[in-house]
C-alpha cells in the first residue's frame, strides 16, 4: 500500500512537489471519490513498520465502537514503549461535547495511566487526521510522533488542509506520519454516511398512497 511520510524537520517533499500535490488534493470531505484520495495518498509514499499497523488496527477497532454508537467513525490509541497508554473513540454527540474527539479522550486516559500530562515518547495513532485543535493538544501534551490513517480534505490539521505541527511556535518537534491502512480508515468513515443517509431517507419518506 501506498503511504504517506512526512517529518516535520526533514520533509522529503519539495516544494514544487507540495504545490503539485495541493493541485491533485481532494476537495470534498470524506466522500470523496476514492479514486482521487488514491492518487493523492500515492503522491507520497513510505513504508510503515508492522507495528505501525498493529496499532492502527486497534485504533480501528475504537473505530469501530463509535460506528456501532453512531458516531462518527473516529479511534484512536497512545503507545508508549510498545505498550497502549490511552485509547478513545469521538464521542461528540454522546458527550454532547464538540471537543470530545477520539484523540482528546485518548490523551486524557494516556495522561491518566501515566500520572503526568506530559506524553513525552509517546506515538500517537489516529484512523483520520487530527483536525487543528486536536494537533494543538498534541502539541500541548508533547506526543512525539502521530500516525493517521486517511488525509482529511475538509479540516486535516497536519499538513492536509492547515498545518499546526511543522514549525509550530512551541518548537516542539513532532514527527508526522499519514497514510497507513488509509483505505480501511476511510471506508469505514464512508460506510458510516452511506448508513446515516440510508436511515435518515427511511425515517424520512412519506408513506406511500395507493
Ligand atoms: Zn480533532
Amino acid at each position: 500500500m501506498n503511504n504517506v511520510k512526512i517529518k516535520e524537520e526533514s520533509s522529503d517533499l519539495k516544494v514544487s512537489e507540495a504545490n503539485d500535490l495541493k493541485a491533485t488534493r481532494p476537495q470534498s470531505e470524506f466522500t470523496n471519490d476514492p479514486v482521487s484520495l488514491s492518487s493523492f495518498v500515492s503522491r507520497l509514499s513510505s513504508n510503515f513498520s508492522s507495528e505501525d499497523e498493529k496499532f492502527m488496527r486497534m485504533a480501528l477497532r475504537q473505530a469501530q465502537i463509535a460506528f456501532d454508537m453512531k458516531e462518527i467513525p473516529i479511534g484512536c490509541v497512545i503507545v508508549k514503549d510498545g505498550v497502549v497508554i490511552g485509547k478513545g473513540y469521538n464521542q461528540v454527540e454522546q458527550l454532547k461535547d464538540a471537543t470530545a474527539h477520539a484523540e482528546i479522550i485518548a490523551i486524557g486516559t494516556a495522561a491518566s495511566t501515566l500520572d503526568n500530562w506530559r506524553l513525552d515518547g509517546c506515538t500517537l495513532y489516529v484512523t483520520l487526521e487530527p483536525c487543528p485543535m486536536c494537533a494543538g493538544a498534541i502539541l500541548n501534551s508533547r506526543v512525539s510522533r502521530i500516525v493517521y490513517g486517511s488525509p482529511d480534505s475538509r479540516f486535516g490539521g497536519c499538513g492536509t488542509t492547515i498545518d499546526v505541527i511543522t514549525g509550530n511556535a512551541l518548537k516542539r518537534a513532532v514527527e508526522v506520519t499519514g497514510g497507513i491502512l488509509a483505505d480501511e480508515c476511510l471506508g469505514l468513515l464512508k460506510g458510516f454516511f452511506q448508513q446515516m443517509r440510508l436511515e435518515k431517507g427511511d425515517t424520512g419518506a412519506k408513506p406511500q398512497t395507493p
